[in-house]
């Protein structure tokens, strides 16, 4: 039975962002968190993810240091964050930098999923983690001045405080905000991560994390820590094409993907790029979808909040995914704080939407080498979302809070 005297906050996700937010939250007196996961475990599930300078400070500012570390973390020893190569020629066309003065622990790392879901499980007990909890639905019980949260089991649990990091469908996103859903994009990814033996023996095999630029597609491979190799492949298909909606409905996130697909896509690429995928053992078919934005983040009349993919479901791109979600939480207090306005993830949305976009509009385009050269060069710059200060923009939105700037909270019942 919980202690009532005590916050309540219940977290819908076992995720990164439902993780780093209850290891955020833990330490605070007079606060109680507990995680709701609908999986029977914390399977090792996914591939590669990156986080940019942001998400690591994030990292390390929650005592999560041990996520910072090579044994989880692969950074690039250039120090760049990323390395852009020419499809044919395997030439170096252009390098990202960081824009200031970043300790090295704190550069654009590369991790192997799992790893760093276990990092952060490992900072939580297991008793702050209930398994096999599907979040179903929410009321508020004015005689206990309570949330019920129910769950599909049946069970129900009370709170003061629920948190939706449940991902980028997120139930408690569809509960509160009906209108929200989900669309595929038609940007696929299909990921591997498989030990480096399979790949060690080719000549000049990539030992930084590299994006390599095709006229059509693109495709991201690194190592990763404790001796694994990741590739990320990737294509855009516009949906208004008849057969193209109908695969990726079809296709289901995390499904097995047929590796042979994958080598059709880089046939005629350079004879380094084709060994690296002709040694890749399997793939996985990540079909991405996004929703747009909530015009705010405070529901249920103030009780109700979202993080991480939740809150900004933008399908995923620029390594924004993961360090959103650790940044997320930098502005969650021991109560839910209101925030009708989120210029950054809004930002966010719309440039991975506007690159979706401009890569449906090339599609069937012959593209010249030059064009493809100087779509490399010109690439945006993105460090605005790597190395956003969230620290800085907290304290922004605390002080336009304090200066009067929240709205009258009203009851869960009204919704
Ligand atoms: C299985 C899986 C594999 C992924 N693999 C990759 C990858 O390889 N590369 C990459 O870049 N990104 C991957 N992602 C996405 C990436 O983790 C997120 O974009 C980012 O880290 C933000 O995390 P999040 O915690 O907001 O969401 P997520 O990581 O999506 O976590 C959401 C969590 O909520 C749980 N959940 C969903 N519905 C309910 C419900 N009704 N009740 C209770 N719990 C619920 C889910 O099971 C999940 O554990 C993956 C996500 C998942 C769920």
């Amino acid at each position: 039975m919980p202690d009532s005297s005590q916050l309540r906050i219940a977290i819908i996700g076992a995720g990164i962002a439902g993780l780093a937010a209850a290891i955020a939250l833990k330490d605070e007196p007079g606060v109680d968190v507990q995680i709701y996961e609908k999986t029977s475990e914390l399977r090792e599930v996914g591939a590669m993810i990156a986080l940019g300078p942001n998400g690591m400070r994030t990292l390390e500012r929650l005592g999560v240091t041990d996520a910072l570390d090579e044994s989880v973390a692969f950074r690039n020893e250039s120090g760049h964050p990323m390395i852009y190569r020419h499809y044919k020629t395997d030439e170096v066309v252009s390098l990202d930098t960081h824009s200031q003065p970043i300790g090295q622990r704190h550069h654009t790392a590369r991790f192997f999923r799992p790893h760093l879901q276990q990092t952060l499980a490992r900072h939580l007990g297991p008793s702050s983690i209930q398994l096999g909890k599907a979040f179903q639905s929410c009321s508020f019980d004015e005689e206990l001045q309570k949330l019920v949260v129910t769950f599909a089991d049946g069970s129900s649990e009370l709170a003061d405080i629920l948190l939706g990091a449940d991902g980028v469908h997120s139930p408690v996103r569809q509960f509160f905000v009906p209108t929200s859903k989900t669309r595929i994009t038609g940007w696929t990814t299909f990921r591997s991560v498989f030990p480096i033996s399979h790949v060690e023996h080719i000549p000049d095999l990539p030992r930084e994390a590299v994006h390599i630029w095709g006229p059509d597609r693109a495709l991201f491979v690194t190592p990763l820590a404790q001796g694994l190799f990741s590739i990320v492949g990737s294509h855009q298909e516009d949906l208004d094409a008849p057969r193209a909606e109908a695969r990726h409905q079809a296709a289901a996130w995390d499904s097995a993907g047929g590796v042979d697909d994958l080598r059709k896509f880089y046939k005629s690429w350079s004879p380094l790029v084709r060994s690296i995928v002709d040694a890749t053992p399997y793939t996985k078919v990540y079909p991405n979808s996004a929703a747009d934005g909530l015009e705010s983040w405070v529901l249920g009349g103030g009780r109700g909040t979202l993080a991480g993919d939740a809150a900004h479901a933008h399908g995923g791109a620029f390594a924004a995914g993961g360090s959103l979600a650790a940044d997320r939480l930098r502005r969650l207090g021991a109560q839910a704080i209101r925030e009708d306005a989120e210029p950054h993830t809004d930002r966010v949305q719309q440039t991975v939407q506007g690159r979706n976009e401009a890569m449906v509009r090339r599609i069937g385009k012959v593209e010249s080498d030059e064009e493809l050269r100087s779509r490399i060069s010109n690439r945006p710059d993105l460090r605005w979302i790597r190395e956003h200060d969230v620290v800085h923009a907290f304290s922004e939105a605390r002080s336009a809070s304090s200066t009067g700037q929240t709205g009258p909270s009203g009851q869960l019942s009204s919704l």
